[in-house]
């Protein structure tokens, strides 16, 4: 066991790279229920990493503690070297650098594309309507959605408003992006050019962590691989590694009903 756990923190720590978040020791009770059980990982810049794991592992919980949409119990979480604890000042700061990519896009349905993109820049940077407008224009291009810049939401596929969610993420330069089962809410046909987009991003060096239950970006696209189970992270490890040699059973069951 302790052996495993050596060679996997190699194989997940490049030398060269600093931690731009590190949990260590995270825990969440949701009541009685232990959601998160002294959770510790960090994460590194530019590394893209898939966590998976069986429904109600905590793969959300973790999400969420890393940019406070959940507080944590006890333990620590330090984000770009700022620690994420009740200071206002910090957590202002961790936001701006952490961007999140929710499973129901959570667009602003009043908002037109173009406003949803321009928003956080403009409110919370100051960014000029001018400028805002023509660097959501460039995301929207590269997320193949400029010509509907002007349209509502409702107006667009889901496939298209996860694209703009994207595209609004990346709109505060954030260090990290969270996803959160990106392209589960979406029918079969509009999962890859979702996928598409987020592939492209992981070659641009922004650091990712993305929940999910595409095996196979999680094969072709991370750079490690975490498997949650029961609150716990069970294995940490590169993708080569994980798919070919789960080491825990409970890995191996899950591994043997996705794909
Ligand atoms: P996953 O994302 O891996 O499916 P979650 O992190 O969403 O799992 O949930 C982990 C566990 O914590 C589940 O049992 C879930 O029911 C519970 N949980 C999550 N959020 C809450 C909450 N706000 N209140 C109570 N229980 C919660
Ligand atoms: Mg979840």
């Amino acid at each position: 066991m302790s052996n495993t756990a050596a060679k996997t923190v190699t194989l997940v720590q490049p030398d060269s790279a600093r931690p731009i978040i590190k949990a260590t020791c995270v825990d969440k009770h949701f009541g009685a229920f232990h959601a998160l059980k002294s959770v510790s990982a960090n994460f590194y810049e530019g590394q893209v990493t898939a966590i998976i794991g069986p429904s109600g592992s905590g793969k959300s919980t973790f999400l969420r503690t890393l940019n406070r949409l959940e507080t944590h119990d006890s333990g620590t979480i330090e984000v770009d070297g700022i620690e994420l604890n009740d200071d206002l000042k910090n957590l202002d700061a961790i936001r701006r650098e952490v961007g999140m990519v929710f499973q129901s896009f959570n667009l602003f349905s009043h908002l037109s594309i173009l406003q949803n993109v321009t928003l956080a820049p403009m409110r919370v940077r100051k960014m000029p309507k001018a400028q805002a407008e023509a660097k959501a224009l460039a995301l929207l291009e590269r997320v193949g959605l400029k010509n509907q810049a002007h349209k509502y939401p409702v107006q667009l596929s889901g496939g298209q408003q996860q694209r703009v969610a994207i595209a609004r993420a990346l709109a505060m330069d954030p260090k990290v992006l969270l996803f959160d089962e990106p392209t589960s809410a979406l029918d079969p046909e509009m999962v890859n050019e979702v996928l598409a987009v987020m592939r492209e991003l992981a070659h641009t060096g922004i650091t990712m962590l993305v929940v999910t239950h595409e095996m196979g970006f999680a094969r072709e696209v991370a750079d490690r691989v975490i498997f949650f189970d029961h609150g716990v992270i069970l294995e940490d490890t590169t993708p080569a590694e994980f798919f070919a040699n789960p080491t825990h059973e409970r890995a191996k069951a899950f591994l043997s009903q996705v794909r």
